[in-house]
């Protein structure tokens, strides 16, 4: 690290996206090893029966082999410091990869080969895009056979609409793929030997000759002359909003091609970038320490009942000891463990700063999309809330623990595991998700942990939108009419449900001055 380099300076603050099965999890392992976080490969999603890694804390993740919680893992490389935030391979699971994202500063989107774009890496994507995360592309398991690399390209640019510019390209494919060149620097990357490179002269460098088949050698002197004749040249600005992707090749299964991505994040992906608040814009260079709740883990440690909430720092140092204020009731909380995450450990934070990850352990205090402040009323937007797709009632086994059961709801709420909406008839609560698994962690947890057994009804609703309205008169009388199909979510907020989409439309239609959203806010 050069000493003008700052601290803020210094992190990046990233998530990887992509389909299941396309190699996030081998990514992540080796990127881990690669910042000495952790000893041995195959820890994040070891053996069953080894130690419990970080990715593995619940039972039913554990029984079904799907990764449920989010993570954060810390690592050096280079002289930076890498948060990277791990996000639920599990569709069911994807609004806690939103709003995991909204506490990302770029992205890393890995591809397979064999078979390009798919559907929820074109859905994450659309996430990034809307918070212009610039996005890192890799194009992984090119040790095996893989589609043409200009077609890859190609659907990026068609399905996503972002410009990309290769950073290396493949000599060779499947059974003679022999490493990459690297077309800036000029440089080849062997398969088999991926800590060091070899300097060229270019792709006509006889050096490049003894590779692999003359065929496959003949073919990539070919696709360069058209890389360099197309002359598409990287640009930062470009990257940075957005636009444009850079795109590296590689296997992460063979630890190929990772030293080039994790450098191409050193340099290039951005800095903790400034945040959006309420009536302001926070920089990360600010005094005063600010940040923004995005993720609550409970059970992390089994052994220990904690919940963790997980803060995005902003702007400022926080620093262990520290009292900060939550906006939300303006009450002072004291924060006198703060953590940071390894792969396998846990360290006290003594301080952080803007871009890093910190979990306080708290007993409900926090809830998702709270700010903490060195005092400013300053609240961070965008920890979204999505309308849920399946809605259920809850059947209680014990009826004399309605109380209970309402508390622990509440607790379930704020966390973000699933929404509560009560209805205004006072009958009994409504459970909304957007995928079944999350009706299950549920369960287990409400058994597990409050020791309340309960079952799933199907509620007369199947679909629900968030009412607002400028005309407040027209607000009203429409809660009025609607009486019976109002519920209030866990900030009180007004609720309209319907039986069906259909009946949803007609009775919106009804009421032009109400807009009906499908995404909140939290708070
Ligand atoms: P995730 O679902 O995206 O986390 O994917 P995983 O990392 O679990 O990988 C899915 C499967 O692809 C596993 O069987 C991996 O061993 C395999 N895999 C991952 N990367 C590569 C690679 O570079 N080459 C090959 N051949 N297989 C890979």
């Amino acid at each position: 690290m050069d000493a003008s380099t700052g601290p803020v300076d210094r992190r990046r603050t990233f998530a990887i996206i992509s389909h299941p099965d396309a190699g996030k999890t081998t990514l992540t392992e080796k990127l881990l090893l690669m910042g000495g976080a952790i000893q041995l490969a195959g820890e994040v999603k070891g053996k069953r029966d080894r130690r419990q890694t970080r990715s593995d804390w619940m039972g039913i993740e554990r029984e079904r082999g799907i990764s449920v919680v989010t993570s954060v893992m810390t690592f050096e490389y280079g002289g930076r410091i890498f948060n990277l935030l791990d996000t639920p391979g599990h569709e069911d699971f994807s609004e806690d990869t939103y709003r995991t994202l909204t506490a990302v500063d770029s992205a890393v989107m890995v591809i397979d080969a064999a078979k390009g774009i798919e559907d929820r890496t074109r859905k994450l994507f659309e996430v990034c895009r809307l918070r212009d995360i610039p996005i890192v592309t890799f194009v992984n398991k090119l040790d095996r056979e893989t589609r043409d690399p200009f077609d890859l390209l190609d659907e990026i640019e068609k399905v996503l609409a972002l410009d990309t510019v290769p950073m290396t390209w493949p000599i060779g494919r499947g059974r003679d793929f022999a490493g990459t060149y690297d077309i800036i620097a000029r440089t080849v990357r062997r398969i088999d030997t991926d800590d060091a490179v070899i300097p060229v002269s270019g792709p006509n460098d006889p050096q490049i000759d003894g590779l692999t088949t003359p065929e496959a050698v003949a073919s990539f002197r070919e696709e360069m002359e058209l890389i360099e004749g197309a002359g598409n040249g990287f640009d930062t600005d470009s990257f940075r909003q957005g636009h444009l992707t850079p795109v590296y090749f590689g296997s992460a299964l063979r630890n190929f091609g990772v030293h080039d991505l994790i450098d191409a994040l050193a340099a290039f992906a951005p800095s903790p970038r400034p945040q959006q608040a309420e009536g302001r814009v926070v920089e990360p260079t600010e005094e005063k320490m600010s940040g923004f709740v995005f993720k609550i883990q409970a059970n992390m440690d089994p052994n220990h009942r904690d919940r963790i909430a997980f803060l995005r720092v902003c702007s400022g140092k926080l620093q262990r000891g520290m009292k900060a204020k939550l906006v939300r009731t303006g009450k002072p909380i004291p924060l006198s463990s703060p953590q940071f995450f390894f792969a396998q450990d846990r360290l006290l934070a003594d301080e952080a700063f803007a871009g890093d990850v910190v979990g306080i352990p708290n007993h409900g205090t926090l809830r998702i999309g709270d700010t903490l402040t060195e005092g400013e009323n300053l609240v961070f937007r965008g920890v979204p809330s999505f309308a849920p797709e399946i809605l259920r009632r809850i059947r209680l086994q014990d009826p004399m623990k309605a109380k209970k059961l309402k508390e622990a709801l509440q607790q379930m709420a704020e966390e973000g595991v699933v929404q509560v909406f009560l209805p205004q008839d006072g009958s009994p609560a409504i459970i909304g998700v957007v995928g079944a698994l999350q009706l299950d962690v549920l369960k287990e947890r409400m058994q597990v942990e409050y020791g309340l057994p309960i079952d799933f009804e199907p509620s007369r609703f199947t679909v629900c939108r968030w009412v607002t309205g400028t005309d407040k008169d027209a607000l009203n009388m429409f809660v009025e009419r609607h009486r019976s199909s109002m519920a209030s979510d866990l900030d009180g907020a007004p609720v309209f449900m319907a039986p069906s989409a259909f009946e949803l439309r007609y009775e919106l239609d009804r009421a032009p001055t109400i807009t009906a959203s499908e995404i909140k806010d939290y708070q």
